[in-house]
């Protein structure tokens, strides 16, 4: 999922500056699972907008609204109405959501109400840890299912840097050292030859290096339209 946490609440007040009329647009999907950016979230931080600017003596006429998904342009067709009637929306969707709505909604000025943080895991309540960095050319295959990428603080592909003490990372003791975690799996799984295999270079076109990526399935698009 994506992790997503909200930003502070000064920093939204000076995203929506002078404007009055502010919609806060909550996210049902990953950011409403961390805590973030849910219907219950978008209220509060509608109701905490109110209050502080009417403390403030500038009075906002804030309202909230929370759909399925941000990051889909037809979930976002049923708020149409709400958008072209208020100043700003700030959104409370992952930095995808912000997008899609600039995309689909392009004379509504939208303003993130979250930093959104990391492809992750939920690893107990109310702790959210790193897994995924999107690199686009999966290794897990070969790392018994744990990776370096995300998981080791230098992103190493060949094992580990040697500045690993009793299994932490030696960035802090917090944060186990990804490959005494790989070595540890293929151990249990008596697969350590996987280590001794020359592996090609990895392409980091498919990560970031390639520019913005895009996919295209060919099969699941529409028939051109005849003219
Ligand atoms: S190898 Fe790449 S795609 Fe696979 S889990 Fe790691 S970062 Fe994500
Ligand atoms: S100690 Fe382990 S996790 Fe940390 S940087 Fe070195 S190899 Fe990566």
């Amino acid at each position: 999922m994506i992790v997503a946490e909200q930003k502070p609440l000064q920093e939204i007040k000076s995203l929506v500056g002078e404007a009055q009329r502010v919609l806060v647009v909550g996210c049902g999907t990953c950011v409403t699972v961390c805590f973030a950016g849910g219907a219950r979230e978008a209220a509060i931080l509608a109701a905490s907008l109110r209050m502080s600017s009417r403390l403030d003596g500038v009075a906002k006429a804030v309202t909230d609204v929370t759909v399925q998904r941000q990051c889909e342009w037809e979930y976002l067709d049923a708020i149409a109405g709400e958008i072209g009637s208020v100043d700003v929306v700030v959104s409370l969707g992952c930095g995808i959501g912000v997008q899609a709505m600039v995309e689909h909604f392009p004379a509504a000025w939208v303003v993130p109400g979250l930093n959104t943080s990391f492809l992750g895991l939920p690893t107990e309540q109310g702790v959210w840890a790193e897994r995924c960095a999107a690199c686009g050319d999966c290794i897990l295959g070969i790392t018994g299912g744990i990776c370096p990428i995300a998981r080791c603080s230098k992103s190493l592909l060949n094992g580990p840097c040697g500045g690993s003490e009793g299994g932490h990372c030696e960035v802090s003791p917090d944060i186990p050292c990804a490959w005494q975690l790989i070595y540890d799996r293929l151990s249990a799984m008596n697969r350590l030859d996987t280590l001794l295999e020359l592996q090609p270079p990895k392409n980091w076109r498919a990560a970031r290096d390639g520019g913005p990526r895009r996919i295209v399935r060919q099969d699941l698009r529409l028939p051109a339209e005849e003219d």
